[in-house]
Formats: structure tokens, sequence, C-alpha cells
């Protein structure tokens, strides 16, 4: 169905996938195989349904994983997923031609474990990029770009994605960050060793799939080299994750010594070129290196024999790669050259020999250097072997490795900024004393960040009512506490005093103006599509961020439906989210007598005459004005303009109505616009011959082109 496919949407773009192995119907579907094309850029293979059988999937999956009931392995009695690695390990199997062995164990993904976050609400919220700019800088993500590791780097990117709903796991996290902020000398030993924290799961990638080179294994053997001390620094502590952490992590020293017994310290790029294996390795490879070590001696005393025999004193003996071995005469001794000698070639001022004697030697040392590259490439690649066996424990050091680097990076950006520790609840609560948002406070240059309060739960305070003037903050304070929200869910500390969360299970964010020009779509489609989208979906346990709905349309319009919206999304017995609403239709705020649960809140300003100041306090109450003139004269309005619009204004607030243009705004080309307008107004288009139509035409085109000129 059609909220399937939204989900299966919502999954993939998450992922993003290079390919995806679709099913029949699941190719069949209008939006997700274009979603794949278009949007991700993603190659669509589709199998057949046999491929998707439950009795085949059971067969290649049990033995796959060597397992003798799928029960084993954590699939479920539910059928689908089942038959989905079924059919992908088959369709592996068929295009990689490779030993799938290092894929030796699967993890179910349910969705239900993590807040949904959508690709609305991860733009809106500028978790990776900016909504402008599409720049890192400026995004949640730059808030915490502390990671050490390139690994680490791709697990924070995940829990921002993802985070979690489940309150036990979520304060594990916290409760290890809240730790390793308290002991910041055992942090700072960490974060050094992870410095020197290579790639492992990319290394061990090109390991098993038989691409990596020798410096890939040296690569690992430094890696390696640093985790006994980390494992160390980790014994002391007392949070679960961290305990888990020491326990878990190998130190994968037999990996080490492995690769250092066998592998030169600074081998080349090539394989296939020697000087890999380390000696004492191997005594094949020993004393082939010493057949070669020894005839470069060989050759050398070659050709000093043959200077003495031949009495040339500039006899050389020489290698290239078209005839091996020879011996260079020049040119005035060549009558000197013994009758054995070979002639090979001759150049303008010398002649190049070949001998017996130089041949034999030739064939002993470069047979032992192809075959030491050879034997050294064999070897090379069984320690590759022996390492993928390993996989399985590399990988998991690898995981917890990543693990460490983004919970001290929690903890390095907690102390930093001075976070506190959220205190995550299953209850309805939003509680939060002096909130800051992340990135604003971090980017201001002149002036401080105002913190703010917040109160909302699923009762009194369910839905708050935002009025004040453009440039107030009123966009920055909800997007603060939905960053709140979030960053506690992911398990890291929070920019405010103190904070009680209660988890949520999806933010929605309807924000500004955001086309989707891509699209073809207008602002306001756009912006009722995603009202239609929260409407649908939202819980009583989500959080909503509507900001200035309706805006797009005419006032009446917009009004009926933001005040239609609020309504909804209040009412209990249809969604009852805590929701933030800003608007500038100040009609709303009447709303708060209706319905409870609705609050209303502005963000105050100080007024002088026309002059504003903007405090950016958040206070009960809802604005007194909207003060948009005096925010156009600030933006740099002309005077002539802020003028005229004080003008109107005025005559509207007495009841007025719309005042008349004054004489100063009317200019010709008005003047005769109105005549034109006027006259065609008199028309009667069907007492009108062709020909007078024709005519008619002609004149009011004439005149109307005239016009600018008067
Ligand atoms: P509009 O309705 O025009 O979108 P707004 O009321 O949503 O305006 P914001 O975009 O949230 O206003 O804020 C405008 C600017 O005010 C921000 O870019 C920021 O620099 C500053 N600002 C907002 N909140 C605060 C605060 N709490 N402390 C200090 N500066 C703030």
């Amino acid at each position: 169905g059609e909220n399937t496919e939204e989900r299966i949407i919502n999954e993939l773009e998450k992922f993003s996938p290079r390919e995806a192995v679709l099913n029949k119907s699941a190719a069949g579907s209008l939006s997700i195989p274009a979603f794949l094309r278009d949007k991700l850029n993603s190659h669509i293979e589709t199998l057949g349904d046999e491929f998707f059988e439950e009795s085949f999937a059971k067969s290649v999956v049990t033995s796959h994983f060597n397992a003798d009931r799928i029960s084993e392995l954590g699939f479920s009695e539910d059928g689908a997923c089942l038959n989905a690695a079924g059919a992908l390990l088959s369709y592996l199997k068929e295009t990689q031609k490779n030993d799938l062995s290092h894929i030796n164990s699967i993890d179910f993904l349910r969705s239900e474990q993590f807040m949904i976050l959508d690709t609305t609400a991860r733009k809106n919220l500028e978790i990776f990029e900016t909504l402008r700019n599409k720049e890192k800088k400026g995004s949640l993500l730059w808030v915490f770009n502390h990671t050490k590791t390139s690994s680490g780097g791709r697990l924070l990117r995940q829990w921002l994605e993802k985070p979690l709903i489940d309150v036990n796991k979520i304060n594990k996290r916290l409760a290890a960050v809240s730790e390793l902020k308290g002991a910041p000398i055992i942090r700072d030993g960490i974060s050094e060793k992870l410095k020197c924290v290579r790639d492992m799961e990319r290394l061990l990638g090109r390991i098993v799939y038989g691409v990596a080179n020798a410096r890939d294994l040296i690569a690992i053997s430094q890696t390696v080299s640093v985790l006994p001390e980390i494992k160390d620094k980790l014994s002391g502590f007392g949070a679960d994750v961290l305990k888990t952490a020491f326990n878990q992590l190998d130190t994968l020293t037999d990996i080490k010594e492995l690769i250092d017994k066998a592998i030169n310290e600074t081998p080349p790029f090539s394989v296939r070129e020697g000087d890999i294996i380390r000696e004492g390795y191997s005594s094949e490879v020993d004393s082939l290196r010493d057949i070669m070590k020894n005839g470069k001696g060989y050759i050398a005393s070659i050709e000093a024999a043959e200077r003495e025999r031949t009495g040339i004193k500039n006899l050389k003996i020489g290698y290239n790669r078209i005839f091996g071995y020879y011996i260079e005469v020049s040119k005035s001794n060549i009558p000197q050259a013994p009758a054995h000698y070979i002639r090979k070639q001759t150049l303008a001022n010398c002649e190049r020999y070949i001998t017996e004697e130089l041949k034999e030697k030739e064939t002993l040392i470069l047979g032992a250097q192809e075959k030491l590259a050879g034997i050294e490439y064999e070897l090379f690649k069984n320690i590759c072997d022996l390492i993928s066996a390993e996989s399985k424990r590399i990988r998991r050091t690898a995981r917890i490795i990543s693990l460490l680097d983004v919970l001290l990076c929690f903890a390095d950006v907690a102390e930093k900024n001075r976070y506190c520790e959220p205190k995550v609840t299953q209850n309805d609560g939003i509680i939060i004393k002096n909130g800051r948002h992340p990135v604003v406070e971090k980017t201001l240059v002149d002036s401080l960040f105002v913190p703010n309060d917040t109160v909302l739960d699923c009762g009194d305070n369910r839905m708050v009512i935002i009025t004040g003037p453009n440039m107030a903050g009123k966009s920055t304070y909800m997007r603060q506490i939905a960053l709140i929200v979030l960053m506690a869910q992911i398990g890291s500390f929070v920019p405010a005093e103190s904070a009680e969360i209660g988890v949520v299970d999806r933010i929605f964010t309807r924000i500004g103006a955001s086309d989707d020009l891509a699209s073809g779509q207008s602002t306001f489609m756009v912006e009722m599509s995603e009202v239609a989208d929260i409407i649908k979906h939202a819980t009583p346990k989500s959080l909503l961020i509507l900001d200035e709905i309706g805006r797009g349309t005419s006032t009446f319009d917009g009004m009926s439906i933001a005040r239609a919206v609020v309504e909804y999304a209040a009412d209990k017995s249809k969604i009852g989210a805590k929701t933030l609403f800003a608007t500038h239709y100040h009609e709303l705020t009447d709303l708060e007598h209706d319905i409870e649960g609705v609050k209303n809140y502005n963000i105050a300003v100080k007024k002088r005459g026309f002059d504003i100041t903007f405090l950016r306090k958040i206070v009960r109450g809802c604005a007194d004005d909207s003060y948009g003139i005096e925010v156009g004269k600030l933006a740099g309005l002309p005077e002539p303009v802020i003028r005229r619009a004080k003008e109107i204004l005025s005559d509207l607030e007495a009841g007025a109505g719309v005042p008349r243009t004054t004489d100063k705004y009317i200019r010709g080309p008005e003047k005769t616009n109105s005549a034109i307008i006027e006259e065609l107004s008199k028309i009667d288009a069907n007492t009108l011959s062709p020909l007078e139509a024709l005519s008619v035409l002609h004149s009011l085109s004439l005149r109307a082109r005239q016009a600018p000129e008067e």
C-alpha cells in the first residue's frame, strides 16, 4: 500500500544503497524504483519470485550461515526478512564470484527501535547540512565534528540519522558519556590513541576482497598496536557500555604478531614484485634472496675477470630487458674482444656481447628473482586468508573502536559547550531550563545567545502558539527544542541548564518556504502536502514543529487552514501531539481560551517609538503587535516606503478600508491603463462584427503602446 511504500522509501533514503535487488512487486510499484533511480542514483536489479521463495531462502540462508534452523539466526516467523535475505545471498553468490564467508552474521534493523526522522525533518533541522548553502558548517553534525576515526565518523552519522526511542538504551549511552566526561585525563589518553587508528573496517574489506596490498597489513598492525593501551585505559569504568567495550575489545595481538613476523616494515605498493616478506619468515624466500644477492656478486666478479683476461680496462657488464646481461666493449677496443664473445648488438661507439658463462648465471639470477616474487605473493595471499578468517573478531573490535570514538566525542563536545546531561524518560513531558540552540549559539559573533525555557507535555501544555515579529527568534527557538530532543535521544548531552526529555517517536517539521524547486511544485503546494503528511502520520508521542502554516496563500485562507490544523493537532481524539506553532496570525491566539492545552507565548521585543530591540526571550502571552514595518526599517526599506506603510496601516487600523493611493504614487502609464480598462469594460463582444472587433483591438493596442511615452 501507499503507506508501506512511503516507509520503504524513508528507509532506503537513510541507506542510500548503490544497488538494490527488488522482487517483482517492488519493481512494479510506482514510487520505489523511481525513487531509487532518480533520487538515489542506485542501480536496480529485479529478480524473479522464485528467488524469494521461502523454502529456497531457508536452504540458502541455513547453508550459508551453517545453521540448523533459521530461528537460530534470529529470523522471526514473518517470512519477509528471510525471503529477502535468501534472494540477496543467492544474488551475491552469483554476481560476486567471490568468497562470501566474511558475511558471517546477520543483524536485524527494526524501524520501531528508532525515532523516525523523515527527509523534510532532516533538512529543516539542518542535521547534516545547512538549508541555504548545503554546507556542513552550521549543521548539527558540524557541532559534533570531533570524532577521531573515519569509522567513528560513519557511526556518528548513523546515530544522527536514527535517534533511539528505547529509554534504556539511551540512558546507557548517557551513562557512558557522563563517566567519560568526568575522566578528562583518560579521555585525552584514549583520544590520542584513536588518532593513530586507521579505518579497520575498510582495510579488512580490502583484505577479504583480495585487493589489499602489504601496506594495508602494516596499517592493520599499527592500528592493532594501540589496542592494548586503549583497553587498559577502559579497565576502570563502571558504565555498562564501557564495561562491555572493555570486555569485548579484542586486542588482536596474534594478528599483529603474524603481520610483524611476516611482512616487511616498509613494503612496496605492488604485491607482485617481491620485497614484501620479512627475513626469517620463510626459508625458501631467504635462500632465493641469497642467490639474488650473490648473483650481483657473480656478475661483478665476471666483469673483473673479463677485464683482466682481455686487458680492456673499460669493459663493463650491463643489463637490459631485451637481452639480459651483456658485456660492453668500446669501439677502439673491439679488436681485443676474444673470439668466444658472441656479438649481440652494435651501437655507435660500442659493441655488446654475451658469453655462455654470463647466460648461465643470468638464468640462475633472473629465475630466482621471478620465483621469489611469485612465492612472496603466495605467502602474502596466505597471510591475508589467515586474517580474513578472523574477520569476525576484527570487525567486532572495529565496532567497539567506533563506538568509543563517538562516545568520547559526545563527552568532549558536552564539556566544551557546557552541555548538561538530560534526564530521559518514558513520560510525556519535555521540560527544558535555559535551553540553547546548539548551532546558533556557536555562530553568534557580536552577541550572546539568550537561553530560553520550555514546557511541553500531553496535558495543559500540548500546543504552544508563538507570536512575535519576524527576526525575533521564533524559528530558532522551535528548532532548538527539536534539536535538544534529538540530541538527548542519540545519547548526547544537551545545550541547557537542565532538561527532562520524554522520548518522542517522530519529529515533524513544517518550516518556512522550502520550495522544492526541482519537483516543480509551488511553495504553497509543498507546504500543504507537508502538512497533510504530518496530519496523517503524527501520533500523541510525536513532536510537531510548525512554522507559519498558511503563509503561502491569501490571509483568510491561510488563517483558516492554520486554525484548523491547530485544532486538529491539539485535539486528543485526533492527534494530541506536542506541538510548537509559530504564526503571524494574531487571531489564532484566541485559541488559548477555546481549546485546553493551548498556551500562548511570544518573543519579547522592546519598542521605543518606531525603533525596536529584540530581547530574544520567550514569555507567556501573545505579542501585542507584529512590528512588520519596524523590522522592514531594520532591514533597510527606504524611508518613503516606510512612511507610506505607516500611513496605510493607521488607515486600516482606523477601519477606513484600503486607503486611496496618494497622488505622488500615480504615474502616467497608470492613468492610460485605467482608461483602456474602462473602455474595454464597455465593449459588448457579442454585438461586434469581426471587422469592428479587429479595429477596436487595433486602436487599443496603439494606445497601449504609446502609454509609456506620455
Ligand atoms: P522569521 O519569522 O522572519 O523567520 P524568526 O522569528 O523565526 O524570524 P529567527 O530566524 O529564529 O527569527 O532568528 C533570527 C536571528 O536572531 C537568528 O539568526 C539569530 O542570529 C538571532 N537569534 C535568534 N534567537 C536568538 C537567541 N535566543 N539569542 C540570540 N540570538 C538569537
